[in-house]
């Protein structure tokens, strides 16, 4: 894939999918920079993950201005470099519209779409300067769902965050492109990390996840993996704005079985 011994940064790396991303970017021999606001992880990744090639951890709260001005400024000294930011840190609340509070509202767009933009703007002023100077364009990927299309009741910030991170997508791809940096979102269906951990565990939840999944099973992190190191790659040189949707038929086949 022409990714060896590129830079990267990915958000909430710690787990789940944004783990994978790292784990794949560096058997590609991408020098990677794990950023999440869970130090023990954090920490236990790198030592997971060390073996495969240069790995650091920065401790960031991405909705947190202070912290992603530290997230750069430590991987540009620590790798001296950055082509890729994987924006991929996230969570969920749930609750109704009726019952949801402010703070719980504000909490998920703050990391989901705020701290998309805070690292993706901090990146992107970093990776235009390095175009201006003759160096090579970067590839910015952010972490989306199915649920930025689809309303779910009771997720109310993260389905908006999530609409939200698609047109952030768009917005970044024009403002970028006339340096030849592409931004591109990938929207996964249910993939099996903890965040669908306890809906994996309500054997209910699980079969109608499954009744809506014409491929009729869960995802694996590493499906999401494959796309990020393909989207940040020159093989997809020409993919700009767009958002791939990896969520086993859900979306385009709106298929659903009792
Ligand atoms: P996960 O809970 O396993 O991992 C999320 C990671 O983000 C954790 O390591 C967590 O510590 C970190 N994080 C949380 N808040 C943070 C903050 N403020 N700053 C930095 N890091 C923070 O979840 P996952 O399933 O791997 O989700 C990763 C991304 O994929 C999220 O954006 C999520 O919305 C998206 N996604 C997941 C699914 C799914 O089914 N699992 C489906 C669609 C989209």
């Amino acid at each position: 894939m022409a990714l060896d011994g590129k830079t990267a940064i990915v958000t909430g790396a710690a787990s789940g999918i944004g783990y994978a991303i790292a784990e794949r970017l560096l058997r590609e021999g991408v020098r990677v920079v794990l950023a999440d606001i869970d130090a023990e992880k954090g920490a236990q990744a790198v030592e997971d993950l060390e073996k495969l090639g240069e790995v650091r951890f920065v401790k960031t709260d991405v909705s947190k201005s202070l912290d992603v001005h530290n997230l750069v400024a430590s991987t540009i000294d620590a790798l001296g470099d950055i082509d890729i930011l994987v924006n991929n840190a996230g969570i969920v609340h749930g609750a109704d519209f009726l019952d949801l509070k402010e703070e719980d509202f504000d909490r998920v767009i703050g990391v989901n779409l705020k701290g998309a933009f805070l690292v993706g703007q901090a990146v992107a002023r970093y990776m235009v300067e390095k175009v201006k100077t003759g160096g090579a364009a970067g590839s910015i990927i952010n972490m989306s769902s199915v649920n930025a299309v689809f309303a779910i009741a009771n997720q109310v910030p993260y389905s908006v965050s999530k609409g939200g991170m698609n047109q952030l997508t768009k917005v970044m791809s024009l403002s970028l492109a006339p340096y030849g940096i592409r931004v591109n979102a990938i929207g996964p269906g249910s993939i099996m990390t903890e965040m669908l951990a306890s809906v994996n565990a309500d054997p209910a939840a699980k079969k109608r996840i499954l009744s809506r999944t014409p491929l009729g099973r869960i995802g694996e992190p590493k499906e999401i993996a494959s796309i990020a190191a393909f989207l940040a790659s020159d093989d997809a040189s020409y993919v700009t704005g767009q958002t791939i949707y990896a969520d086993g038929g859900r979306l385009p086949l709106n298929y659903t079985v009792d």
